[in-house]
């Protein structure tokens, strides 16, 4: 089978298409042909070594994906080969005190596809049977592989950390990125109005179109918190989504409204900020962490995409062969939504 992996750390030209053995499925296992993997920062920074995760090397990258099922390790289970579905990002333990309790995003012991397990950017994947997902068939292979992490993780830190609901103001960070542009349409169905800033006119633009109500756009403006308190006769926003860090992490929690909650979601702009105790407390401000959605999560906006609810927004479709321009795109600035490879 054809993949696309890395032997090294490096720049996106580490990625190189080759042939591998196709897997087998073993019991309690099938191996699901892909035909669409989406692609995430975590990629990128998996494949440069930032992360620190040590690898297996060759390694393919690759978190979610969706395909057909193609083999069955054996007989049991409600699937056939055939079948249309998804692949949920992580394997779970089941076991622990997290996973008991529904929250098997906090599993220690799982692990996830394209990091600890063999990942999408290949014509085939073994996966264990606990993973699939039926894929509905209004729902393209491309809208399922751009939609689980970008809306999961949209949910999980606005509706469950960060407690949004209809009639809140949210201010969501960088609308034109994966996240972000997720992000405006959860608070959107959620009730709430949506303040989104971004680096261009025409990112914005978009995020109007996928429903934001005010604009700001960060590179024209540099003082986003006095516009957003403006917007807000004074008060700031209910709820905060904030994913950049450094200067943009500080300004965030400035136009924070008083008894309103900031989840923070990443910090690729700088990871250690200083931070004013005193406005913190005395506005009894909340700063929440967040990371990447339940299981349980991941089937409800899939399942609102299938139903029109929520549309993924797909900025470039490339073939696999190609995973290092994709890469390059993914990581420059002049993108609005996912990008996804097609196997
Ligand atoms: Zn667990």
């Amino acid at each position: 089978m054809k993949v696309s992996w890395f032997h090294r750390y490096g720049d996106p030209e580490v990625l190189v298409c080759e042939d591998a053995p196709k897997p087998v499925p073993g019991p309690g296992e099938a191996v699901v042909r892909v035909r669409a993997v989406g692609i995430n920062h975590v990629d990128l920074d998996v494949r440069a070594g930032t992360s620190r995760v040590p690898l297996r090397f060759p390694h393919i990258l690759g978190r979610e994906f969706a395909g057909e099922v193609a083999a069955l390790g054996d007989t049991a289970g409600a699937y056939r080969e055939g079948d249309r579905v998804w692949v949920s990002c992580r394997l779970p333990c089941a076991t622990c005190e997290f996973c008991m309790s529904g929250r098997d995003n906090l599993c220690e012991r799982g692990g996830y596809f394209g990091m600890d397990l063999p990942g999408g950017y290949a014509e085939y994947v073994k996966v264990p049977l606990s993973t699939l997902q039926p894929l509905a068939a209004s729902m393209s292979f491309e809208a399922a592989a751009a939609s689980q992490i970008a809306f999961g993780t949209a949910w999980h830190v606005l509706i469950n950390r960060g407690g949004l609901r209809a009639g809140h103001t949210v201010l969501i960070q960088a609308a034109g990125s994966g996240i972000g542009s997720a992000a405006v349409q959860v608070a959107k169905l959620a009730g709430a109005r949506v303040i989104a800033t971004a680096g261009s006119d025409e990112k914005l633009a978009l995020a109007r179109s996928l429903g934001a109500d005010d604009l700001i756009n960060y590179r024209s403006n540099e003082n986003f918190a006095a516009q957003v308190l403006e917007l807000t006769g004074g008060k700031g926003a209910d709820v905060i989504m904030e994913h950049i860090g450094g200067k943009v992490f500080t300004q965030s929690l400035a136009c924070l409204r008083t008894d309103g909650t900031m989840v923070t979601v990443g910090a690729h702009a700088g990871e250690v900020v200083p931070l004013d105790i005193i406005p913190f407390f005395r506005k009894q401000l909340r700063l929440i962490g967040s990371k990447n959605a339940t299981t349980l999560e991941l089937r409800q906006v899939m399942n609102d995409v299938a139903e029109g609810r929520l549309k993924p927004v797909i900025h470039a479709s490339l073939p696999l062969e190609e995973a290092a321009q994709a890469h390059r795109i993914v990581g420059s600035r002049d993108i609005f939504g996912k990008v996804v490879l097609i196997p």
